[in-house]
Parts: C-alpha cells; structure tokens; sequence
C-alpha cells in the first residue's frame, strides 16, 4: 500500500494526474456528467423559489481538503479490484454510487414522510421487490442500517411475541444474535454445526424436544464459509413444535434468483418463503453502499409491537410511516434512492443480468474450490454451497497449517492478492489426513469470498498468485533452517 506522501495536496494531485495511465479508473468524467444531468433535472424542482447560494461550498480549501482526503483513502486493500479476494466487501453498482450522491445533495430523512417524502415512496417500492424475490406479496418491512439492526428487529419481535422463549441459532450462524439476544434479555443458546458448517437438524430436534424455544434463526449462508442451514428440513420441524423462523439472509439471500447452486442449497432457498422474517444485506450483495439492510416480516400484524407516541414525527400524512414500523429514527434516504435505482436497472428476476452476476460468483468460487482438491498440497473442508472457498496448506499439523494460512496470506498479499484469514473448528475439517496432529482445536485457514462477478474472469490470475505464495512461504522456510544448520 503507498504511504500518503508529504507533499502538499496540490502538488501531489499534479503528480497523480501525469502517471495515471496504469491507475485502475473509480469514477470518471463520463459518470459526472450522468450526476450532473440529474442534479440540473433535481434543481429545476425547485425553480419556483427564490435565488439562493450556499456561500460555504464555494470555499477554494475544499479542493485541497478533498485532495488530502483521497490520499488517506490509499491506505486501504483495492476492495474494486478482482485481486481483492478476501472479506465479504465489493463495490457498489455506477448507479447507486451516483443515486445515492445525487439524493444526498437533498439529504432527506426516511424516518417519516416530513423528511423523505420522495425517498420514502422509493424505499417502499424498493423493499416490495425485495419482498417480492422470496415469494412475498404482503408483507411488513423497510430498510435498516445492516445485517445487525435487521436481525435486531426480527429478534425483537419475537420477544415482543414470546416473552421469555429459548432463541436458537447454530454454532457457525453470525456472532451478533448471541449479543443481540444479551440486548434483548432473551434467553439464547447455540446449536452444534454439522461437517459442512449448516445447523446440525439432528442436535437442533433434540432441543426443541425439551420444549421452550420461541425462535430458531436459520442462516442462509454463513459468514464464515457460506453455508447455508437446511431451512426446508427445518420448516417439517416447525409442524412438529411451533417456533418462529427467522431466516437470517443478510449475506447469501440473492442466491434465492441463482440456478447454478446444488440441489440441498436451492431446496433451502426455495423453502425461504414459509419463514416468518428474513434480514438480507443490500450492502452485501445487492451492490450498495454500507448502510443499507433490509428486514421483512411475512405476517404485516407485527405492525403492532412498533406502535408508539412520537409527538413531532406525524403531521403532514394519515399514511403508514417508514418510522412507525422501524426501531432505528433517522434513517438516510439517499441509500433507499440508490437501492431503488439499482433495482430499476437491474431487476431481481432469475436469468436477469443480476442473477447471472451472481452465478458468476459462485462459479468462481465452484472453480477455485476444483484446483484446489486436486493440488495435493491443499486440503479444503468441502464443496462452497455459494461463493466463499476455504483452503489451507496440508502440513504434519493443525497448528503447522495455520502457521502457512498466515504466512501465505502474507505472501499473497506481496503479490496484490489479497485473501482473508478465518480460525474455524477443526470439526469442519472431517475429511483432515489421518496423519495430521490434531494438536489445536481451531483451525487457521485462507477464506476467499469471490463476491464480483469479475473474480471468475481473474481466475487463472488469482490460481497462479496462490502457487506462486504457496512457493513463496515454502522458499522462505527453507531459508531459514539453511540459515540455522
Ligand atoms: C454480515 C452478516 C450479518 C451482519 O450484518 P451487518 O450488515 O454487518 O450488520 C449478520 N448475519 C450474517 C449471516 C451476515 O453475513
């Protein structure tokens, strides 16, 4: 990563602008001149009133504060670039990217109709077609800050529904419910994961025999690994004990438009319309800026737990408030035009362009996943169920094997890969070589979410960047006991 230099913003600028021709393109004049179409479109809304300029904007430090800014914005991975291969982060569409600046320029408030009327209609435009993509046409739901509040509002209203009842999610499902539960004061206990990381059903009947669970929270697609808990077995135990099922979908809920995913996988999307709420990220995988999540409720009657006195958010409407049905206030109306816009280009139908995005980034991750089982010096845990892989360096032990995870990580990220690196039970890893010491109860392996649709083109790149780090650490290792004999 380069380091901010000390020259002063302009003149740093000028020396960016004579050695751009390798620098990959983030926004350029051509997506402004799309911004400043709108912004003239927007404006013109307002034409009636009487002139007015902001005096403060015009200020000339603007442009150097901006410039010095951009430079500590360099220090971050290029989360754009294909090669950035690591966490669950990609960039959001052109479209949002230039909605959202356009709708800021207004800033309008969707905690109510007074601060976001236009944004407000938008969001719930938005959020029907989220809806709509699970099978839902009535349902109750608005967007949120992300996974976590989402997830917040499904649990509370299951404490609102059952006080006191068990909430019951698997030992692989995201750290959050657990502390959201401790919030809440509900009580929570953990379920046992199975070998490829979904809710052991087995282990999860035993408890809802012993009877109080209110809610079971079903990961469709775990952080860690993505995988994604059989939610169609479960909905036959639901007919056995009545619990609420709360279908955590933050990260994997667009799979439910993809075609290319094993049969098990598409059984449990399918079953997602029998659940009682699910919580999917837009800012995950439907391309948007952070701060856009998205909670639905299947029955709209959970209406009444949110009702309450606000003295000053109601006046200009009879009609439902974004605010009446959401824990969190204010909420930014910009992320619900960015969604809104994303959604008008691309539509959440299977085989649209979006859906082939997505099966793009599982059949990366389905590729990846096949060099790496039959390169002897890998070991995996098992098929990715969508678009994460999970790989290690076989070595004499678990402990030797989470040593090169780092290292390698390290050397990968030399040569502009950039992996990430995730500690998982070594009960994930049921197929280890029998001669491996199990001497950790943890394992250290590279996680690689391949979450742009471009990662599948990059493939050959990323491959030979693993060997060539593979190489690396292994070059560097013999070095050193050369150096100590
Ligand atoms: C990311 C994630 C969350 C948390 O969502 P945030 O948007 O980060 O708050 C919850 N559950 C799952 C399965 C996730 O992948």
């Amino acid at each position: 990563m380069r380091k901010a230099s000390a020259k002063s913003s302009s003149e740093a600028a000028a020396a960016d602008k004579s050695n751009t021709s390798n620098t990959p393109e983030l926004l350029n004049s051509e997506h402004f001149e799309f911004l400043s179409n709108a912004l003239r479109t927007l404006s013109t809304g307002f034409k009636n009133l009487p002139e007015f300029k902001d005096t403060v904007t015009a200020s000339e430090n603007v442009g150097d504060i901006l410039t010095a800014t951009a430079e500590r914005l360099r220090d971050n991975y290029p989360y754009f670039h294909p090669l950035y291969a690591g966490q669950m982060l990609k960039p959001p569409h052109l479209v949002a990217q230039l909605a959202y600046a356009l709708a800021m320029t207004i800033n309008p408030n969707n905690h109510a109709l007074d601060g976001g009327r236009a944004t407000s209609a938008m969001e719930k435009e938005a959020v029907a077609q989220l809806a709509a993509m699970f099978g839902w046409p009535k349902f109750l739901g608005h967007l949120c800050g992300g996974g976590t509040m989402a997830n917040l509002e499904a649990l509370w209203v299951a404490g609102q529904s059952a006080p006191e009842k068990m909430i019951l999610a698997s030992s692989q499902s995201h750290y959050t419910h657990q502390r959201i539960s401790r919030v809440l004061q509900l009580p929570f206990e953990t379920i046992a994961s199975d070998a490829r990381g979904r809710i052991d059903v087995k282990v999860l009947e035993k408890r809802l025999k012993r009877g109080g669970v209110g809610t079971v929270v079903v990961t469709m697609g775990t952080t860690a690994t993505g995988s994604v808990d059989p939610l169609h077995e479960i909905l036959a135990l639901r007919q056995k004990y009545d619990f609420r099922i709360h279908a955590d979908a933050a990260y994997g809920g667009y799979f439910t438009l993809v075609e290319n995913l094993e049969p098990d996988t598409q059984k449990a999307f399918a079953a997602m319309v029998e659940a009682d709420s699910i919580a999917i990220d837009p800012h995950k995988h439907g391309l948007q800026p952070y701060g856009c999540g998205c909670i639905l409720f299947k029955d709209p009657g959970v209406g009444r737990w949110y009702k309450h006195d606000s003295p000053y958010t109601y006046f200009t409407s009879t009609d439902l408030h974004l605010g009446e049905i959401s824990l969190e206030c204010s909420r930014p109306g910009a992320a619900a035009a960015a969604l809104w816009a994303t959604q008008k280009l691309l539509s959440l139908t299977k085989r649209g362009d979006f859906a082939q995005g997505l099966a793009k980034s599982r059949e990366a991750a389905r590729t990846l996943y096949d060099r790496l089982r039959v390169d002897e010096q890998f070991i995996t845990p098992f098929a990715p169920e969508l678009d994460i892989v999970i790989f290690a360096l076989r070595a004499e032990s678990v402990s030797a094997t989470s040593m090169f995870s780092r290292q390698i990580f390290k050397a990968a990220a030399n040569r502009d890969l950039h992996l990430a690196i995730a500690d998982l039970p070594i009960g994930l890893f049921a197929n280890l070589p029998p001669d491996m010491k199990r001497d950790r109860d943890t394992f250290t392996c590279l996680r690689s979410v391949l979450m742009k649709p471009a990662h599948l083109d990059w493939l050959n790149q990323i491959w030979s960047r693993i060997l060539a780090s593979v190489t690396d650490v292994q070059n560097s290792k013999t070095g050193i006991s050369r150096r100590r004999k």
